[in-house]
């Protein structure tokens, strides 16, 4: 367990284990908050940014990439998109959501951004190294946390060893389905249009890169998708082509197929011996709906809230873990039963459930004030609902 330093408020320590998306941008927010901070993975900087993947991101990690400064270095990567087509292909009914379904940010704003992986890691590995509060450690083998650091943050993914050293264990439940990523050239969408289609073997996301380019997020059963991976380019175009609307063609890949197993995954405790388990090490969910990056930014929004309130002798290092696990656990579990609960709902023919997707999403179409409380619930999480 993690000593308290006997050293002043303004000289906090932490250690973040796990520099992916989640532990750097930790390392920032504690560094934001006037922590001293040391950044340690096995990878290397080059290594950390090669993972070919774009994420979707949501008005909650805006904000907080906002306060932190890091916003506008992000802005000329950014692809957003105005609209996003629902469609459920049992039913055929189709539910846009426009900037008109978040009247609180003024109706001009974007529904969300798509940002590659690439292009965050290599913003958010700059500003560490601008950072003079932050060592890191890149490329190096793990060694044990210091003693003396007043908290430990777990950010090594979903494998995570720190959480096991901290004795959090972990509840995990693997999808039948799993999820394959491409990315490839479109014609039929607007640039500035994402898709989600709910088909029978699984949630399909058409997301705008820029241009025609798109990436998508297949999900089927994982026995199917890594047949997919190993066709060869025409064979896949024409696989794909099965699977998306008419009016949607892929005409060129942009990059290799990719399928990975997907799971329902939460750690509890969420804090335990000084230690936190944030982002992957604490949750991992279906990427329906791309809440996945989105809920992990914002347990490092709330670890940021806790650190800068430490800094200024306004809560204790030693009660941070404790708050910490306390105030991420119902946007946790809010994420991680809705989406679970839409790919049950809609990945299946089932006769007998037809008639609620169908009822649901007519109302959805039909009722602004309906739409407006499912995107706010995506875009700033479930637990801002009842907060204005
Ligand atoms: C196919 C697919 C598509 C997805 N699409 C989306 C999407 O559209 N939108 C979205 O928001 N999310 C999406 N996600 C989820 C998103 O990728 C994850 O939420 C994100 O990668 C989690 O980041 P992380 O930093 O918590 O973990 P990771 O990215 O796994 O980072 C963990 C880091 O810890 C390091 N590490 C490992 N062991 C140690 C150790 N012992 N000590 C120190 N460091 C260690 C690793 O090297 C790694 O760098 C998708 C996921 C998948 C699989």
């Amino acid at each position: 367990m993690p000593q308290r330093s006997a050293t002043s408020p303004q000289t906090l320590r932490a250690r973040v284990n796990g520099a992916g998306p989640t532990g750097t941008l930790s390392a920032l927010a504690l560094a934001d908050a006037g922590w001293q901070v040391e950044l340690c993975d096995p990878l290397t900087a080059a290594a950390l940014r090669e993972r070919n993947r774009a994420y979707a991101l949501t008005h909650s990690s805006q904000s907080l990439l906002q306060r932190l400064g890091l916003w506008d270095a992000l802005l000329p990567a950014l692809a957003p998109f105005r609209r996003l087509e629902l469609c459920d292909r049992a039913t055929h009914l189709q539910v846009p959501f426009t900037a008109a379904d978040l009247p609180w940010l003024g109706g001009d704003q974007p529904v969300g951004w798509i940002l590659q992986h690439q292009d965050l890691m290599g913003v958010l590995l700059g500003a560490v190294q601008h950072q003079t509060s932050i060592h890191s450690r890149l490329g190096l083998t793990p060694v044990p946390s210091p003693l003396g650091v007043d908290l430990v943050v777990a950010a090594d993914g979903h494998r995570s060893l720190t959480r096991q050293a901290a004795g959090i264990s972990q509840w995990a439940l693997p999808y039948r389905q799993g999820c394959l990523t491409v990315q490839v050239r479109l014609r039929g969408s607007a640039p500035d249009q994402a898709w989600e289609l709910f088909r029978p073997e699984g949630p399909f996301a058409v997301l705008p890169l820029g241009g025609d380019a798109f990436q998508l997020v297949w999900s089927a059963p994982l026995s199917r998708l890594r047949q997919l991976e190993q066709l060869d380019a025409v064979a896949f175009l024409d696989a794909l082509s099965g699977a998306l609307p008419e009016e949607l063609q892929a005409e060129v890949l942009l990059d290799q197929p990719r399928a990975f197993p997907v799971a329902l995954e939460l750690a509890w405790p969420l804090a335990r011996r000084g230690t936190v388990a944030i982002g992957e090490v604490a949750h991992r969910c279906h990427p329906v709906g791309g809440q996945g990056l989105n809920l992990c930014w914002r347990d490092v929004d709330q670890l940021h809230r806790l650190a800068r309130r430490c800094a200024t002798g306004r809560l204790r290092p030693s009660a941070l873990p404790g708050a910490y696990g306390r105030s991420r656990v119902l946007d946790i579990a809010l994420v991680l039963l809705a989406t679970d609960a839409l790919v049950r709902l809609f990945s299946n023919r089932f006769a007998p459930l037809l008639p609620v997707r169908r009822l649901a999403l007519l109302a959805l179409g039909r009722f602004g004030w309906m739409r407006q409380l499912s995107l706010r619930a995506m875009s700033e999480g479930p637990c801002r609902l009842w907060r204005t």
